[in-house]
């Protein structure tokens, strides 16, 4: 028998787990597992993760439903506004019992292709219960929920506008405005615009001094 992990985010749920139609309550506070987000926008590990929602057990396994609540660091990804806050995500997650052990049954590929394709389509919300269906595990599930909510460019709002690339300063705040200097990087173009313009001018007065 495979060794049971036990963790910060593992519920007992025996009490539920016995026959369908049971109900358990669960509001508690887990520690945000690593990998949710990044430096931009994300949930610090170990961070106050609330849970408040109850298990309900049906014939093959336990219904989550829920809210899971935690704090985000976010920058809008235009301006760098911090957009820090609580997030709360609804969830509704199944965690079936374990039919039985994965390594015992799967031997050839083909099984493997199968559950590979089985999972594309159920797989993203099932989290399958361990110990013979004693412990519900939240951690794949916490990371999974925020990492799907969060945005991967947060936003101060739709319309940010950013900051000037040259100097930094908020568009937002200073709409109108803009630099006097030509960037250097246009210095030339705008010099070949220029000579470009006054051949141009010049063409068209011989051309029209020659037609009269
Ligand atoms: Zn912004
Ligand atoms: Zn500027």
């Amino acid at each position: 028998m495979a060794r049971v992990q036990y963790t910060d985010w593992t519920v007992p749920v025996s009490q539920v787990g016995s026959r369908a139609g049971q109900r358990m309550e669960l509001d508690r506070t887990f520690p945000a597992p690593p990998g949710i987000g990044d430096s931009i926008v994300g949930v610090d590990e170990g961070a106050d993760i609330h849970v408040d929602g109850r298990f309900d057990s049906i014939v093959d396994g336990l219904i989550f439903t829920g809210t899971f609540t935690a704090p985000v660091h976010a920058v809008c990804s235009r301006c760098d506004t911090p957009l820090d806050g609580d997030w709360s995500e609804q969830v509704t997650a199944f965690f079936p019992y374990a039919e039985e052990q994965p390594d015992a049954k799967r031997g050839g590929k083909q099984d493997d292709d199968v559950e590979v394709i089985a999972g594309e389509d159920e797989a993203e919300d099932v989290y399958p219960l361990i110990d013979n269906g004693s412990f519900a595990d939240l951690e794949t599930l916490i990371r999974d929920t925020f990492v799907d909510a969060l945005p991967l460019q947060p936003l101060c709002r739709p319309d940010c506008k950013g900051l000037c690339p040259q100097c930094g300063a908020d568009l937002n705040e200073e709409p109108d405005h803009h630099h006097e200097t030509t960037d250097i990087r246009f210095a030339g173009l705008e010099a070949l615009k220029t000579q470009l313009e006054a051949q141009q001018g010049g063409e068209d007065t011989d051309g029209s001094s020659d037609e009269h």
